[in-house]
């Protein structure tokens, strides 16, 4: 048995005070905030609130339990999922959101394949303009839910012909393998009023409706089409049920 860590109890009261317990089917979710995150949007700095949470099968609201395992957790090697609020999000009588999927190439490197990055931007920035939502940026969704690696691979495939529906198919995976539970459950804790959902993919209104979601409509978010980044929203329209009501629509989800 490890020899029990003991902690300050100052450093302990401090987190308690910012870490909440949300039960979820296998366990728990945490969730710490809110965080102050000053954040640069085309050289003009925002106040954004940032949350992260963990799923842990612990279910506690003895934090320094939860505290205590975290050394050894390993978690770096693990993804947390994590959402930016700006505003009044809890109280505000309108309030727009995004559920950002996670991708690596898009959002850190800048690739021009997908229009993932210009719409993490153009969705902050909506946000900020709007003066009350949240932008959730969700870790376990990468390649549509099938990880950086096998992403890879499918990329593969589509400089070989594949279009991005197929290529996740002949790998063995759904075409979209995204879950959207827990971040509508810290949705719910951070707000109970009706939300905007900033999509052009009328399926994950619904799909988010169904999974219990408070969204009383939806705005489209204005794409980066390049010739990079063509077939890829082409198949978006053809094959994933996404709008096309202008020439410039696209989107990432
Ligand atoms: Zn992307």
């Amino acid at each position: 048995m490890p020899a029990v860590q003991s902690f300050d109890p100052n450093v302990i009261s401090l987190l308690q005070a910012k870490i909440r317990m949300i039960p979820s089917e296998g366990g728990a979710i945490y969730l710490v905030g809110p965080i102050k995150l000053p954040v640069n949007l085309d050289g003009q700095t925002f106040e954004f609130k940032w949350y992260c949470w963990l799923n842990c099968k612990e279910v506690t609201e003895d934090f320094e339990r939860i505290v205590a395992k975290l050394s050894a957790a390993n978690l770096a090697e693990f993804q947390q999922s994590s959402v930016l609020v700006h505003g009044d999000f809890e109280s505000a009588e309108s309030a727009l959101i995004r559920f950002h999927s996670i991708c690596h190439t898009g959002d850190i490197f800048g690739s021009k394949r997908c229009d993932c990055g210009y719409q993490l931007k153009q969705s902050m920035r909506h946000i900020a303009e709007h003066g009350h939502g949240a932008l959730f940026y969700l870790a376990n969704h990468e390649g549509r839910g099938i990880g950086l690696f096998s992403k890879a691979l499918a990329y593969i495939l589509q400089e070989n012909g594949y279009d991005t529906v197929d290529a996740n198919l002949q790998l063995g995976f759904a075409d979209d393998a995204r879950d959207y539970g827990d971040a509508i459950k810290v949705l719910k804790e951070l707000r109970r009023k009706p939300v905007t959902l900033i999509t052009n993919n009328p399926r994950k209104l619904e799909a988010l409706r169904t999974a219990g979601a408070n969204v009383e409509g939806r705005v489209q978010l204005w794409g980066d089409v390049s010739e990079y980044n063509q077939a890829y929203l082409q198949t978006k329209i053809e094959r994933s049920g996404h709008l096309n009501d202008s020439e410039a629509c696209c989107n990432n989800e």
